[in-house]
């Protein structure tokens, strides 16, 4: 019987007898195994005794006791561990994981691309753990959807690209998006790209940077034909042609002409077609995937990227990989707060790196809130749903947003129907007993739409809800949906910072795109599908900057020996940390917190307890408390290190909130109603350079010229009305 499994060497691997921990995929107890382990050209054998029921689980653990025989020496084990490595996800991706390799190396393969170069670190950076070194030319941490279309662009320019995922690519948050992707097609009208661009500038408050903005309306149609030569399922006109809904914030005639139907949809599961599209395609290309490799910071040297340490979940070893190119593609953080829709692995790794880099993050105060979470569960139900023509109800059974967006109705912006939203609850026209949340009312819509266009809301919401939409409304809530703000970028996918005069400054070696950037194309408030669009258009053209400036195959200059030593210094800090306090207790605080005193309304006053409370929960990182002390899928000790990068990313948040003395977009302020573009038409920076240091704020100016005036005009500020 084949045994699959994979086992870490403890940290006293150089005295015999060693011990071993060892996960297993699904064997009941009482049985008994034979491992074989070939160190040379002799087999040691390992008896091994299984008195433990173990889970059909492969992250189930197993102490060894007593250790395996003496006389085994460290090579031993480590052979043993290449022979327990776990087939099944190897076999998908096309060139192995890492290998272990003796020092100083390197493993020659006649395809250039898919060379592996791994060898053990020099002892300087731990004598405690295991710690492999990887050379590529390109590195891509994350494989959402914009960490994919990167990953493959690269692969297919001929790069050495390594992709790390903390899960296997198809379950990033990407695979949940539902309504769709914006793109002016004209399948269903006349339609512009220039229009969108109007719109989209319009949604985002005037805090977008117009040349980004250019760029992407531009490429969007080419982007999508993209995707549908790649093979993406899109819903079709009667036609045959990509079908496109109408969804908030999408006019024609810049704004003159009703309602735009440009969202190209994939039924309500567009995510889940496009994520798997993108896999397939980036499965072509050589690119090396290191799955559920969970990335803890990055290496910087003189002010320049050369990679990231990350921890290897499944046999607990830690690993440099060194690249030219980093590219962060990491997602939003929506799990600072209690309610959002986004999963639980949305944590803004990406970002708290970049801050404990010491660079920037921008906007962050700018979170947008989706009007139509399930109320309880805060699972999404799309803006398809009223794109297909759902409206809202209040108590008296008012179609309210006509008195608030007279025109666009349930289609304004996702920040209007929000506020609107939370305005009728605290008039008291709230539903349910308590008058605390809306209806969104899809009853009247055809049973074929519903089938065809909506089947996976209506499924969520009959589990989520226990309601059946072809006759009851749906109870729903404003709930955390995106993170407008991240790492600064350009267009081009360069991260910015600034250097003393305040001047925007390349930071050599590293990009990023998707929502861990802030290109920014959404500014204040992004419109619905402007996401996705947003994953695909600067995944790709994150990867053409890299093809148009360097070329592949080039040399690793010497990083120091010690390099990572400090993040290797964390992890084991925190697997070991015996406080009082636990990751769920310290995180629930935060999330109360981010809920109550930073949310849909805010004021001087709740911004400030926002502040003052949430630095005080930051401060409760110093008594976290672990119970799992082992390396192999330590899932306490990587909610843990989540945990370390939500707190940063929600410091910054309150404190930018408070900060900006204006209302624009999805930061709303009873005190400050209107916008003030004199003052604060500016990004915001924020630093904070040490966990649970003090969060220091600069500013940016957004850019108001597009790529090319003669192609298309920049839009010039007015009052934003829907
Ligand atoms: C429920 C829902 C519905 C949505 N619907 C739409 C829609 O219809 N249209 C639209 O345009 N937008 C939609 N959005 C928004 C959009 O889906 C997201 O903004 C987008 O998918 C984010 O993609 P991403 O590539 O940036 O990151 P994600 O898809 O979030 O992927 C992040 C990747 O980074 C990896 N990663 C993160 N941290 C680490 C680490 N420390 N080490 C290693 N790997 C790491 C993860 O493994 C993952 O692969 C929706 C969002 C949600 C939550």
């Amino acid at each position: 019987m084949p045994v699959y499994g994979s086992a870490v060497v403890n940290a006293a691997v150089a005295l015999p007898p060693v011990s071993v921990e060892l996960a297993f995929a699904g064997h009941g107890s009482g049985e008994t195994y034979d491992i074989d382990s070939v160190a040379g050209s002799e087999t040691k054998r390992l008896h091994l005794d299984c008195q433990s029921p173990l889970s059909h689980h492969h992250h189930h653990h197993l102490h060894l006791h007593p250790p395996i025989a003496s006389g085994w020496s460290r090579q031993d084990a480590v052979q043993l561990l290449q022979a327990l490595r776990r087939p099944p996800q190897r076999a998908l991706a096309p060139a192995p994981a890492a290998q272990l390799l003796p020092h100083h190396t390197r493993q020659q393969d006649h395809h250039p691309q898919r060379a592996l170069r791994a060898k053990e670190a020099s002892p300087f950076v731990s004598n405690k753990y295991p710690v492999i070194d990887h050379e590529y030319d390109a590195l891509v941490v994350g494989a959402g959807g914009s960490g994919l279309r990167a990953a493959f662009g690269l692969a297919e320019a001929g790069f050495n690209t390594a992709c790390i995922s903390k899960l296997f690519p198809t379950r990033s948050h990407t695979v949940a998006a539902q309504g769709g992707i914006n793109a002016a097609l004209g399948n269903m009208h006349e339609d512009d790209w220039r229009w969108h661009m109007y719109d989209t500038v319009k949604g985002s408050d005037w805090l977008g940077d117009q040349d980004a903005i250019h760029y992407m309306t531009r490429e969007a149609p080419a982007s999508v034909y993209e995707l549908e030569n790649y093979g993406c399922p899109f819903s079709r006109t009667d036609d045959g042609k990509i079908y496109q809904r109408a969804f908030g914030g999408q006019s024609q005639q810049f704004g003159k002409g009703g309602q735009a139907y440009r969202c190209c949809a994939a039924a309500d599961r567009t995510g889940h077609a496009l994520l798997h599209t993108l896999y397939g395609q980036s499965l072509r290309h050589n690119t090396n995937y290191f799955i559920e490799f969970f990335a803890i910071d990055l290496i910087m040297e003189d002010g320049e990227c050369k990679g990231v340490v990350a921890y290897n979940q499944e046999d607990g070893t830690l690993h440099r990989f060194r690249a030219h190119h980093t590219v962060l593609a990491t997602g939003g953080y929506g799990r600072a707060y209690f309610s959002c829709t986004s999963a639980h692995t949305c944590t803004g790794d990406g970002m708290a790196m970049v801050a404990r880099a010491g660079l920037p993050n921008q906007d962050l105060e700018f979170v947008q809130f989706h009007p139509t979470g399930i109320y309880g569960a805060g699972c999404l139900i799309t803006e398809g749903s009223r794109g297909e023509g759902g409206y809202l109800l209040n108590s008296e059974g008012e179609r309210f947003m006509e008195r608030y967006a007279p025109t666009a109705k349930d289609l304004a912006s996702r920040d209007v129907v929000s506020r609107s939203m939370t305005m009728e609850i605290r008039d008291g026209r709230g539903v349910g007993p308590d008058k605390d949340h809306i209806y969104l009312q899809l009853s009247h819509l055809p049973p074929e739409v519903l089938h065809e266009r909506l089947p996976g809301i209506s499924e969520t919401a009959s589990i989520f809800a226990g309601v059946d939409v072809r006759k009851q409304p749906i109870p729903v809530l404003p709930t955390v949906h995106y993170n407008m703000g991240g790492i600064p970028t350009k267009y081009t996918g360069e991260v910015l910072t600034t250097d003393d005069k305040g001047q925007d400054q390349v930071v050599p070696g590293l990009y990023a795109c998707g929502e861990a950037a802030c290109v920014s194309v959404h500014g204040a408030n992004r419109l619905g599908a402007n996401s996705l669009l947003d994953l695909v258009v600067f995944g790709r053209a994150v990867s053409h900057t890299i093809r148009d400036k360097a070329s592949p195959g080039k040399a690793h200059p010497e990083i120091s020996a010690d390099a990572g030593a400090d993040s290797i210094a964390t992890i084991d800090h925190v697997r070991t940390a015996d406080g009082p306090k636990s990751t769920n207790e310290i995180r629930s605080a935060m999330q109360k917190v981010m809920q109550t005193d930073v949310s849909v309304f805010r004021t001087q006053e709740s911004l400030d307890q926002g502040v003052k409370k949430m630095n005080d929960v930051d401060q409760m990182w110093n008594q976290i408390g672990l119970k799992d002390r082992s390396m192999i899928w330590n899932t306490d000790l990587v909610e843990s290190l989540e945990l370390r990068n939500l707190l940063t990313c929600a410091v910054q948040t309150a404190e930018a909130a408070a900060n900006r003395k204006e209302s624009r977009g999805a930061h709303a302020r009873e005190d400050f109603p209107d916008r003030d573009d004199e003052n604060w038409m500016k990004h915001t920076l924020t630093w904070q350079k040490k966990p649970q240091e003090q969060t220091q704020i600069g500013y940016r100016a957004v850019e108001m010229n597009t790529l090319d005036e003669a192609e298309c005009k920049a839009v010039p500020p007015f009052a934003r009305k829907y």
